[in-house]
């Protein structure tokens, strides 16, 4: 169960405006005083007003460009004082933390790979208490709807009430033209547990290419984010980290301009009762599935008493191959993906194996 959160809405954060997207942007790293300065002028240019450069950047092995350092804090109060934007950078320790509010940076982002760690999450909690400063989290690198839900509560606990959570999809397995795979559903289950937290997307890291940022940007507008951060930089291919996934001030501008916004919820009489008679027979035919699956768990109960009676193992390798084929070739010709095919029957198979282990236990 989650805690209830104390959140401050967006309203209250001091944001020249909160019209949706919200939009940060900005290089994935400092690297030098004339790079912020550019790349800060062109964004200024669209009308952009916060700012993001990685100071600190916590990279996957040594040897990579590993962040300009505290230098980098004076180029952000050059943007500030020129520009008027406001700079958001990533903090990782206590000492990212102090140095960041010695330098009167105005909004702080915890990167996917503190999240993991909670350690690290109560450091951040502990220097940040009493702290009026605002706190955008990333998601785990890892789909640990509980890592992530975990930190924002930590933070929350420790007094910082503007907090948000930053969506930049998760590390798998799978071959995919995508850096980050976004799973959706683990934000969506987040927000469902904390409806008021404000939720942002990270499309440069969840696509790791330009040319699919402005997609996976239009994704997170059609689930009703409340904000974009998306890595800009002056001149992309010659970027120190993250070279593929960054877009031009220009770029972003195009990216921006094509969005096609969304109401969160409609007015029109029109809109909202076809709205409802749709859910509601998602509602009967939700019902449905569950009466199907509750017929299906009593005839793999009947199973398992014949198979108690005989002293028969409960896995026959032979005849859940045989299933498996069977639903796959049913789910092509309803158009499911595989995955999907997959998900459900691995679950609804291992509910069934638990009902007869429970059976031939004589528990049940
Ligand atoms: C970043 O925003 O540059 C960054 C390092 O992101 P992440 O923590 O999502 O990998
Ligand atoms: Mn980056």
């Amino acid at each position: 169960m989650s805690t209830a959160l104390d959140l401050a809405p967006l309203t209250e954060w001091g944001l020249p405006s909160v019209a949706r997207p919200i939009v940060i942007a900005g290089p994935c790293s400092a690297e030098t005083e004339e790079q912020v300065l550019t790349t800060a002028r062109g964004l200024q240019r669209l009308g952009i007003s916060i700012y993001r450069a990685g100071i600190w950047k916590p990279r996957t092995r040594p040897g990579s460009f590993e962040g300009v350092g505290s230098v980098g804090l004076r180029w952000l109060q050059r943007v500030r004082a020129e520009t008027g934007m406001l700079t958001a950078i990533e903090v990782a320790n206590g000492k990212h933390v102090y140095e960041a509010l010695r330098a009167r940076i105005d909004i702080l982002w915890v990167g996917a790979r503190t999240t993991v760690n909670p350690f690290a999450i109560q450091e951040l909690a502990d220097v940040l208490s009493g702290v009026d400063v605002p706190v955008l989290v990333k998601n785990p690198v890892n789909p640990d709807v509980e890592l992530w839900v975990g930190a924002i509560e930590r933070l929350n606990k420790a007094g910082i009430r503007r907090i948000a959570a930053l969506h930049r999809g998760f590390s798998g397995l799978e071959k995919s033209p995508l850096r980050n795979e976004p799973q959706w559903q683990i934000p969506i289950e987040v927000r469902r547990r904390f409806p008021t937290l404000p939720m942002f997307c990270d499309p440069s890291h969840i696509s790791g290419r330009r040319d699919l940022v402005a997609d996976i940007a239009q994704r997170a507008i059609n689930l009703d984010y409340h904000g974009l951060m998306i890595e800009t930089h002056c001149r992309p291919e010659e970027a120190l980290s993250d070279a593929a996934q960054q877009v031009t001030p220009e770029q972003l501008g195009v990216i921006l301009g094509r969005l096609v916004a969304r109401e969160a919820d409609g007015t029109d009489s029109d809109y909202q009762r076809r709205l409802s008679e749709l859910r509601e027979e998602i509602d009967r035919l939700d019902g449905d599935v569950m009466s199907v699956l509750a017929r299906r768990m009593e005839v793999v109960e009947q199973i398992g008493r014949i198979k108690r009676e005989n002293n028969i193992t409960v896995l026959q390798t032979s005849r859940w191959d045989q299933i498996v084929r069977r639903v796959h070739l049913r789910g092509t010709e309803y158009g499911f993906s595989p995955e999907f095919v997959d998900t459900v029957f691995k679950a609804i198979h291992q509910e069934s194996i638990n009902k007869q282990q429970r059976i031939l236990d004589g528990l049940a």
